[in-house]
């Protein structure tokens, strides 16, 4: 979609018209002001320049013109960066440095205008924030941006600085890596498409090596057969599937310390290299590595102990290079007396977190914990670094109303002293739950933790949603109502939208709501877009609240309609294809096999249900591959067999006499209270010489657990080849099933009448 422009002015402040304002653009008039920059410029400061022109041409037609510094200084500037006449209006140029690599100073000196930051990334984000600020431009999502039609482009008398309140700013959601989207709202964070005109990357991680490294590191498939006490000792035994690293081992931290640096000589520019925990448990607990652990009360105790070795390693060669390690479920805690060096950065998870409310407000135990960890950290380490997470992650289109949590998180973070921000959303794709809010305001709290909440919400709110913004701040307001209430509320990242926290009239009116926004704002294409979408996770919810719909394997009924798939399951499914195909790149899980799996069921309800040849008939075969089996391979499985009719039989082993082979009536379609007969056809294999139950078979109910007719055989009773036996006569429901198992053997010898049990198929009847 392309970007849209239209009047926005409810939603900005109004930029009084004194005698103090510099006007820098009037419609219809030709330019007055001149954007000046340095002759030397970085790509970035270039950049500053040309857009403040674009933007400034859309808001006013008045295309401002561009010159280097090498030119006389016009009667009307706008300098930008360090130019050549920067300094002479500045009573401090010192207060440049102050600024850092993102930080900027937006500064009147009539008749001219001072926007001052490094060759880095602060002259364009001061650019940026003028153009925010002064000129009410928003770029919401790289499709949805609002450029406020004006007459006047002004900026008041200022003299303002500014620097984020976080070093590395990631709002780790898929939109935001958009390169212009990301630099437009100040975010600098690692995974984010920044060339060299956004100003690139604050921090890199370098050399692939980001998080759960050691692995990589030290890889068990080269060292393990070898050398097993590289590896994790777990009950005296050194582990090569799912391991981690023996800490404590010199020849280890040798390996891991050489890898590392021959990753950074071919990487040199990166900041950040992670030396960190595979991402599962089970570390080492041989006595050299538990002696360390259990004086530390952590096993970050080792892993700290190890990481700034290597990083000591590290720094003779590369002083600027930072060595991360993660704190992550086992290695949380902060350990008792080993410190991590001033190079190493300590990066928190928050997995286990209730995310209803802020962190430090939660009554959540593990919230409570996590309060202490940090704390802990905060008070030992130079820097820390947290990786936070933000969105659903077991379905990202389901409603996971944690944007009140956002704010307070942020701030928690800010005043423990961290200096990068991971927050991870549904970076696979658009669309999760408010994902396009989440980011953005991620982005804005990320610099500036203390913006109020409400102003942006009204702000992202009308900007996205146009004239459906009230009715979407409804369900917004009342869907974070649910979570967060007491200790058995808590919004976790793997949140199941059945959960009943929120209940199924919240979502009858919630449709009623989003039918309205949607209706509201039926004219404007790019705000009914994005109502269209921000309605998804309902119609998700919805879909998946409702009684599962099973396929049925077995047709016996007389009336096949029945079985048809239902209209609201139909409806639902049918909805969400016709958005998620219009929307493209919309990812509903993690997992892609959850994706997978969500998109054919959705296929499968919508299409028209395909009624086999006999649906509409109350007679059925059902051949023996169409049985459960239980523990297949160890107690039984599909065999050739020429004596079965069509080739195929399950056979039994004469091991057990479980009743491993099944037809639940969940998987048939049968007349509801009507009478049915079942029989099957089997042989028997018997022992020679031994006499003996053969097999035994028959109905169970589930529901009242009781059996419902039944056919058992002794080995003297059944011939050598396949024959018929009738097994029940009974009125079937679906917490019925059918079940055979071979003949019970004198399990103290282990011995069994029979050497298998052959079943070819069953015949299920109307019997009235
Ligand atoms: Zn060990």
């Amino acid at each position: 979609m392309k970007q849209v422009a239209h009047l926005l002015a409810a939603a900005l402040a109004p930029v009084l018209l004194t005698a103090q304002n510099l006007t820098l653009a009037k419609r219809g008039q030709p330019a007055a002001y001149t954007l000046v920059r340095s002759t030397n410029a970085s790509p970035s400061q270039i950049y500053a320049a040309e857009e403040f022109q674009r933007f400034t041409e859309q808001m006013t037609g008045v295309k401002l013109p561009l010159i280097t510094d090498d030119a006389p200084l016009p009667a009307q500037a706008i300098l930008l960066g360090d130019t050549q006449y920067t300094a002479t209006f500045l009573s401090n140029s010192a207060d440049l440095a102050a600024l850092g690599t993102d930080g900027f100073r937006i500064v009147t000196k009539p008749p001219h205008l001072l926007i001052i930051g490094s060759r880095e990334r602060g002259t364009l984000y001061g650019v940026y924030e003028a153009l925010e600020r002064f000129g009410g431009c928003r770029w919401y999502t790289s499709w949805h941006s609002v450029i406020p039609q004006r007459d006047v482009f002004a900026v008041p008398a200022i003299d303002d600085s500014r620097k984020p309140a976080f070093a590395m700013r990631e709002p780790f959601w898929f939109d935001m890596f958009d390169g212009d989207l990301a630099a437009r709202n100040k975010v600098n964070g690692n995974a984010m498409r920044l060339a060299d005109k956004h100003g690139g990357k604050n921090f890199r991680f370098g050399g692939g090596l980001f998080c759960h490294t050691f692995n990589p590191l030290c890889p068990p498939e080269e060292f393990f057969d070898t050398h097993p006490e590289y590896y994790s000792e777990i009950n005296g035994k050194r582990v090569k599937d799912h391991t981690q690293l023996c800490l404590t081992n010199p020849d280890v931290l040798k390996i891991v310390t050489g890898r590392v640096l021959e990753r950074i000589r071919k990487d040199p520019t990166a900041r950040l290299f992670s030396v960190s925990q595979n991402d599962w448990h089970n570390f080492c607990t041989c006595p050299a590595c538990k002696a360390i652990d259990d004086r530390e009360e952590s096993h970050a105790g080792t892993l700290i102990n190890f990481v700034n070795q290597v990083a000591e390693a590290v720094e003779r060669e590369f002083p600027g290079v930072w060595i991360e390690t993660l704190a992550y479920q086992y290695t949380r805690k902060p350990p008792k007396t080993v410190r991590p060096r001033h190079n190493v950065v300590p990066r928190l998870c928050t997995i286990e977190c209730d995310f209803s409310k802020s962190l430090d407000l939660s009554v959540f135990d593990q919230n409570r914990k996590f309060v202490e960890e940090i704390r802990g950290w905060s008070g030992m380490a130079t820097q820390l670094f947290i990786w936070d997470y933000t969105t659903n992650f077991r379905t990202y289109t389901g409603p996971f109303p944690n944007v009140l949590a956002l704010q307070g998180n942020v701030k928690f973070f800010r005043d423990n002293r961290v200096v990068g921000l991971f927050e991870q959303g549904a970076y696979q794709g658009r669309h999760g739950d408010f994902a396009e809010l989440k980011a953005w305001l991620l982005a804005k709290w990320l610099w500036d933790p203390d913006l109020p909440a409400e102003p942006l919400l009204a702000d992202f709110f009308n900007g996205y949603y146009g004239a459906a913004a009230p009715l979407v701040r409804r369900y917004f307001d009342e869907v974070h109502t649910f979570y967060g209430t007491s200790t058995n509320t808590p919004l976790r990242i793997f949140e199941d939208v059945k959960n009943p926290v929120i209940p199924d009239e919240f979502y009858a009116r919630a449709t009623a709501l989003w039918q309205q926004a949607e209706t509201a704002v039926k004219d404007a294409p790019a705000h009914a877009y994005n109502v269209r979408m921000g309605a998804f996770p309902v119609l998700f919810a919805r879909l998946a609240r409702l009684p599962p719909f099973e396929e049925k394997k077995v047709w016996v009924t007389s009336n096949p309609q029945q079985y048809d798939v239902p209209a609201e399951h139909r409806a639902l499914a049918t909805e969400l294809l016709k958005r998620f195909s219009e929307a493209k790149n919309i990812r509903l899980s993690e997992s892609h096999e959850a994706h997978e799996n969500m998109l054919s069921k959705w296929r499968y309800l919508a299409g028209p249900l395909k009624f086999p040849a006999n649906a509409g008939q109350p007679r059925a075969t059902v051949e023996d591959t169409l049985l459960s089996l239980g523990n297949r391979g160890k107690w039984g499985d599909t065999v050739a067999d020429p004596l079965a009719e069509d080739g195929s039989a399950m056979k039994l082993y004469n091991t057990h006499y479980e009743w491993c082979t099944t037809l639940p009536f969940s998987q048939v379609a049968f007349d509801p209270g009507k009478k049915y007969r079942i029989r099957m056809r089997v042989r028997v294999e018997k022992a020679p010489g031994k006499e003996g139950e053969a097999f035994w078979s028959g109905v169970y109910d589930t529901k009242n657990k009781k059996g419902c007719g039944g056919c058992d055989r002794k080995t003297s009773a059944v011939g050598e080849g396949y024959a018929w036996y009738d097994v029940a006569e009974w009125v079937p429901e679906t917490a019925h099933y059918f079940w055979i198992g071979p003949g019970r053997f004198d399990k103290k010898n282990g011995t069994s009448a029979i050497n298998a049990l052959f079943i070819d198929k069953l015949e299920l009847v109307r019997a009235d």
